[in-house]
């Protein structure tokens, strides 16, 4: 599933491609893909892009915002011929320019959907801190942990406490702050609490910089993996670099990667 820097990789791929594009018409290939608050004749330009957690909100220049949430598996591919396809293509934005934006989407949880500018979007509200705003400090954070008894790694992964975590990186996070995964979130000290705050944003940075991490599916808008696989130290591993065995065991029913030498 996409995480923050892979979204954020999309986001990116997506300025210097698609800022000032005249939006013809949307297609949509697959029912439930798309989803309009109000009929639309005409959206304009896209005028802006950007990130809150996990969505990607594009403003357009007659007042109207495309939110898209990839989920799973959904991938945003820039195409220059207006001819060609993807195989799990469940959307279209067709630019006046003869270019378009595949949303392609195997497992089909990903969503556009379409309104209004200053309409709220519902599903925003309930998020938590952005990690990399300076909101996403210790203070904020032993707040949040002050009567959680769920381990560690889960409450990381909830988006209302923290937006645009996965598991991924969450795995690697806490891999850096030496924390074990298992920890109920109330018994971190504030030293730990100050390591997670700063190993969030560091791990974060620097998958941004290598365009995220392609395990299985996630591709940028231009078609390219990301590269920062090759950096991870826990997850998807057999052997820690200390040389113990990687554990891998089940939490809230996502698989946590962990060395129970190094992080303990
Ligand atoms: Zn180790």
């Amino acid at each position: 599933m996409p995480e923050l820097p892979e979204v954020q990789t999309v986001i990116n791929g997506l300025n210097s491609l698609v800022i000032g594009k005249e939006i013809q018409k949307i297609i949509e290939l697959r029912s439930g893909t798309l989803e309009w608050q109000i009929p639309i004749t005409s959206l304009g330009k896209i005028e802006s892009i950007s990130r809150r957690g996990k969505y990607i909100i594009l403003q357009t220049s007659l007042h109207y915002k495309l939110v898209i949430h990839l989920r799973m598996t959904g991938k945003l591919i820039f195409e220059r011929d207006l001819d060609k396809t993807s195989s799990h293509s469940r959307a279209e934005i067709i630019f006046a320019d003869k270019t378009k934006l595949i949303f392609d989407d195997v497992r089909t949880f990903g969503k556009i959907e379409v309104m209004k500018k200053n309409d709220d979007i519902p599903a925003l509200k309930k998020l938590g801190a952005e990690p990399l705003s300076d909101k996403f400090n210790a203070e904020y954070l032993i707040n949040k942990l002050r009567n959680k008894k769920a381990p560690i790694k889960t409450v990381l992964l909830d988006q209302s406490v923290i937006a645009g975590l996965g598991n991924i990186y969450v795995a690697e996070i806490l891999y850096r702050c030496k924390i074990d995964p298992r920890k109920a979130g109330k018994t971190l000290r504030t030293a730990q609490i100050k390591e997670i705050i700063k190993y969030t944003k560091v791990v974060l940075q620097e998958a941004i910089k290598h365009n995220g991490t392609t395990i299985s599916d996630y591709r940028s808008v231009e078609d390219k993996s990301g590269e920062f696989q090759n950096f991870l130290n826990v997850y998807g591993k057999k052997t820690c670099e200390c040389g113990a065995e990687i554990h891998k065991i089940k939490q809230a029913g996502r698989s946590t990667y962990f060395c129970n030498i190094c992080q303990s």
